[in-house]
């Protein structure tokens, strides 16, 4: 209880301190929250399958905030919960405790549920899987989110922000999709592209997820300043919700930056995907299927993981 209270404090401090525009930076309250950062243990030769320890943990780490690792191979020290309701938003799913994440990420859900409440017929944003209270792996759901610095974004628009938390169980979001993806359905509307507009030209956000057909669609539609369409990037899945990746913040030199997006605004890329879609290619004779990924082990993250584990 007492650790429970502990962060639930450096949470309130966190947030109280996040602004509106914050930068892509380790703003201060990260670096002096009165925290130790998480020592670099030898976990080399731990062969524990990290999903079960890391699905265990219930609260953040009493440790300074910082990602560690790859979106796909790290976890989390110091995390913040994204408050389960909020003026502009409600976190969703919550029994699955995946509302935590680095302090940047909570500020740029707020920030982004703000502009999200601006749009016609939207009152703020449901938010999906964020991380575990300390990242790392997951027992189900995704590759990435380990580190503090994924989240996934419903398409659904709020119908209302004082849901529940059965409610928030049972509510589906809506898919946005026609033609396996190949295209948006009558769902998609003006509102979501300026949402993922204002998401994608955001200076913390490395990548934007969402399925081919809308894609296309922004590229159709986008007007004036086309710059923003780079981070958004096709991919599987992604038409109940859009992911957004943010980068590693400046000073945060555990943290391994994905590759910058390629140059140009992809919409060419995009309409290629579409158009496999519907007509797609006959398969290729020589594709061997990758083996299965093997499990992710504490041996196979970083050290500082370890250290993140058996913090208070
Ligand atoms: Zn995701």
């Amino acid at each position: 209880m007492i650790r429970r209270l502990a962060t639930l404090a450096v949470a309130l401090a966190l947030a109280a301190c996040g602004g509106g525009d914050t930068p892509a930076t380790v703003t201060a309250a990260q670096t002096q929250n009165g925290f130790p950062p998480a020592p670099n243990l030898d976990a080399s030769g731990d062969s524990r399958v990290a999903k079960f320890l890391f699905d265990d943990a219930p609260s953040g780490s009493l440790q300074q905030s910082e990602p560690l690792g790859f979106y796909s191979r790290g976890c989390q020290a110091g995390a913040v919960q994204l408050p389960e309701t909020g003026p502009t938003w409600q976190a969703m799913r919550l029994d699955r405790n995946r509302n935590w994440g680095q302090p940047i990420l909570v500020d740029f859900i707020q920030d982004l549920s703000r502009v999200a409440a601006a749009q016609p017929g939207w009152s703020g944003l449901y938010i999906g899987d964020m991380s575990q209270p300390r990242g790392g792996p997951m027992l189900t759901g995704h590759a990435s989110h380990q580190t503090g610095l994924d989240a996934d974004i419903w398409f659904r628009p709020p119908d209302r922000l004082d849901l529940g938390r059965a409610e928030r169980e049972n509510l589906s979001s809506i898919s946005m999709r026609r033609d396996e993806g190949a295209f948006v359905n009558d769902a998609w509307t003006p509102a979501h592209e300026a949402i993922v507009r204002a998401a994608a030209s955001d200076p913390r956000v490395q990548r934007i997820f969402v399925f081919p057909g809308a894609k296309v669609a922004m590229c159709d539609n986008a007007t004036g300043d086309r710059s923003w369409l780079r981070q958004v990037r096709p991919y599987y899945g992604h038409h109940y919700h859009f992911h957004v990746r943010l980068r590693c913040p400046a000073g945060a030199t555990n943290c391994e930056p994905q590759d910058e997006v390629p140059a140009g605004d992809g919409c060419a890329e995009a309409r290629q995907w579409q158009q496999d879609i519907l007509n797609p290619p006959p398969p290729d004779p020589n594709y061997v299927a990758p083996p299965p990924r093997a499990e992710i082990t504490m041996a196979g993250l970083p050290g500082q993981c370890l250290g993140v584990l058996n913090a208070e």
